[in-house]
């Protein structure tokens, strides 16, 4: 059963102690508000000197895709940068672009090998994305990706604000 690889908390994802933590970056991969901004300030600055190196060998993150540093400072090994969409009416992609953002972490956690994996909720501070729609994108790519792919063991989704840990434990019946 997937369900049983997929853990939820209430917290700061800086603290959580997984192979990889996910952050909600932007395109410009320089550091935020919000998760990104916490990330780089607990992490150190390790993370952006990596991040200054992607952007100059491969331009911006696009939105959708991820890339990989180091955790620095953190508890971490590693953090998956990923940048979600903008929400603008739903008519804009919003849904698939979030759906990418998703996957494309996943994917690149397993060519790395990573066991444990977290992801904050992407999109739905700054980016205002519908709270519920974007926990029922997130719980469904994770949930089929786990069920046939094996080297990401557990994913933890790490939610801060109290609405959103209220729509995910709603939606994984925890
Ligand atoms: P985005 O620009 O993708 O919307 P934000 O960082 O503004 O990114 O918000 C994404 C989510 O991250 C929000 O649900 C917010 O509550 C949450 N968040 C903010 N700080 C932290 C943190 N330290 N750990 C985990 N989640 C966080």
């Amino acid at each position: 059963m997937t369900i049983n690889r997929i853990e939820l908390v209430q917290g700061d994802i800086t603290k959580v102690k997984a192979d990889a933590i996910v952050n909600a970056a932007n395109t410009s991969l320089l550091g935020g508000g919000g998760v990104d901004g916490a990330i780089h300030r607990a992490g150190g600055k390790a993370i952006l000197e990596e991040c200054i190196k992607i952007r100059n060998r491969q331009g911006s993150c696009k939105t959708g895709e991820a890339v990989m540093t180091t955790a620095g400072d953190l508890p971490a090994k590693y953090v998956i940068h990923t940048v979600g969409p903008v929400y603008n009416d739903g008519k804009h992609g919003e849904d698939e672009l979030l759906t990418s953002a998703y996957l494309n972490s996943l994917k690149l956690a397993t060519e790395n090998h990573v066991t444990t994996l977290a992801f904050p909720n992407i999109s739905t501070g700054i980016y205002h994305f519908p709270k519920e729609k974007a926990a029922a994108i997130a719980i469904k790519t994770v949930k089929d990706y786990l069920a046939d792919h094996f080297i990401v063991r557990q994913v933890i989704f790490v939610c801060f604000d109290d609405e959103n840990y209220g729509i995910y434990k709603k939606l994984l019946k925890y």
